[in-house]
């Protein structure tokens, strides 16, 4: 059997990726985590997580540090036009209210769980290429460091959480088995001297808005609108299209702006349709937006990316091919209602009756997200192992781009992901 330095490479270390590593890491495996962005950096989110995301940090121990900076949201409000509802949020399984952390705190809590679970980091690095077998299968990656230089890193299994655009799907032939159809464009800033209380989610036929406190007494105020009208409008500015839909959706948000101080600029997003793919083959598998991406409208993205982190460690752990397929089946059952949710709020083609219904269904599914989660016992309790036993050699973190046959040799895994 071959030998590898690492059990799993995970490209992508941001909430899906850092998260898979980190529970791969606790349970003995030999994890590298590779992320092309700096530490810390932000990215594009509006970052309010839901009650199963909260769950998930609470379940690993990471929700402590996060709830110290960020600010516990209690209540959501849901407007339709005029109407107001009022959704109290209970505490429950350990978890006081919801969160939405910037994913300059969220990504770097779980970059430091993930380090102190002894994964390995390295920043500043994009896998440009996939190392395959004589047959084919995937066995490692290629990297690229910010001064071009290029090396291999072979492992069991290679996992891709590199985002909406991720190169490991694509290199891997990852093929898509499920297609949105709409794309809602998204324009959002981060506001201080505007407080909301707890999350704000508008609806107007055409238009949605929101408000989502946030770490240092920052709020995120969004405009969303069908894809088509930001190309239209755009053109007039982003600015003017930001205030213009802000306006329209949720006039108090429009009008609490004028008092409040936008911090950095406004950040347009101009929507993409949803897809489905594959999440696993022959020596690859997919967490995250790069095997799964539904319309952030219903700001559901990091919740998924938590849970499905944790269904792929438990595959990962068990080590063989069936576990993935059964890691598939249960992300594509916990994830396709939310898919088509998010796609039919993402049309704008509804009434605001038709829209709360579609919420309510939401509401549902969430909760049987929550329902799943909190059934996951430990991952296995049974083969945990020390992580000093199995921790790689330094020097085979950025092997020369050699042959694989020649990747350093080191003791075999007990986990074998993907090898049957
Ligand atoms: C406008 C907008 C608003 C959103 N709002 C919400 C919200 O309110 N709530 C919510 O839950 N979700 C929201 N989402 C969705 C959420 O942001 C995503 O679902 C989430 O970021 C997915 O996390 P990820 O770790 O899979 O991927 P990403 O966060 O995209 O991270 C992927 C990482 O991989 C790195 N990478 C990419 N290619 C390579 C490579 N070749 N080599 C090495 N590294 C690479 C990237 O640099 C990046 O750091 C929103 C999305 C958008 C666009």
């Amino acid at each position: 059997m071959k030998s590898f330095p690492y059990d799993a490479v995970v490209v992508g270390a941001r909430c899906a990726g850092a998260s898979t590593a980190l529970l791969l890491a606790r349970e003995g495996l030999r994890v590298l985590l590779v992320g092309r962005a700096p530490p810390g950096s932000d990215t594009l989110s509006t970052h309010a997580l839901m009650r199963g995301g909260v769950l998930q940090l609470h379940r690993w121990g990471v929700l402590p540090g996060i709830a110290a900076v960020t600010p516990t949201v209690r209540l959501t409000t849901f407007h339709y036009a005029d109407e107001a509802i009022a959704v109290p949020i209970q505490p429950r399984d350990g978890v006081d209210g919801l969160y939405a952390p910037r994913r300059t705190v969220l990504d770097v809590a779980l970059v430091d769980a993930a380090r102190a679970a002894r994964a390995e980091v390295a920043f500043g690095a994009a896998v440009i290429d996939l190392v395959r077998d004589g047959r084919g299968r995937v066995a490692g990656v290629v990297l690229e460091g910010e001064d071009g230089t290029r090396s291999a890193v072979t492992a069991r299994l290679v996992i891709g959480a590199d985002g909406l655009h991720s190169r490991v799907a694509s290199l891997a032939g990852a093929r898509v088995e499920r297609a949105g159809r709409h794309a809602a464009a998204v324009v959002y800033g981060h506001w201080s001297g505007l407080e909301v209380e707890g999350y704000h989610w508008h609806y107007r036929p055409g238009v949605s808005a929101g408000a989502i406190p946030t770490n240092d007494g920052r709020t995120c105020v969004f405009a969303a609108v069908p894809r088509g009208r930001f190309t239209e409008e755009l053109r007039g500015g982003l600015q003017g299209l930001y205030a213009r839909t802000l306006a329209e959706a949720a006039p108090e948000h429009a009008a609490a702006i004028r008092g409040a101080r936008l911090d950095g600029k406004l950040r347009p997003f101009a929507g993409t349709p949803g897809f489905m793919r594959r999440p696993w083959g022959p020596g690859w598998a997919l967490v995250g937006d790069a095997g799964c991406f539904r319309d952030p409208i219903t700001a559901h993205g990091i919740t998924d990316a938590l849970r499905d982190a944790e269904l792929l460690a438990r595959a990962v752990v068990s080590g063989t091919d069936a576990a993935l397929a059964e890691y598939q089946a249960a992300r594509d059952d916990a994830c396709a209602g939310i898919f088509a949710l998010s796609d039919a709020v993402a049309s704008f083609d509804w009434t605001l009756d038709r829209v709360k219904e579609l919420h309510l269904e939401l509401a549902r599914e969430m909760a049987r997200e929550v329902e799943m989660v909190r059934r996951l016992g430990p991952i296995a309790p049974k083969t945990r192992r020390p992580p000093s036993a199995t921790r790689p050699a330094a020097s085979a973190t950025h092997q020369r781009l050699d042959p694989i046959s020649s990747s350093p040799a080191s003791a075999p895994p007990p986990a074998r992901p993907g090898s049957r």
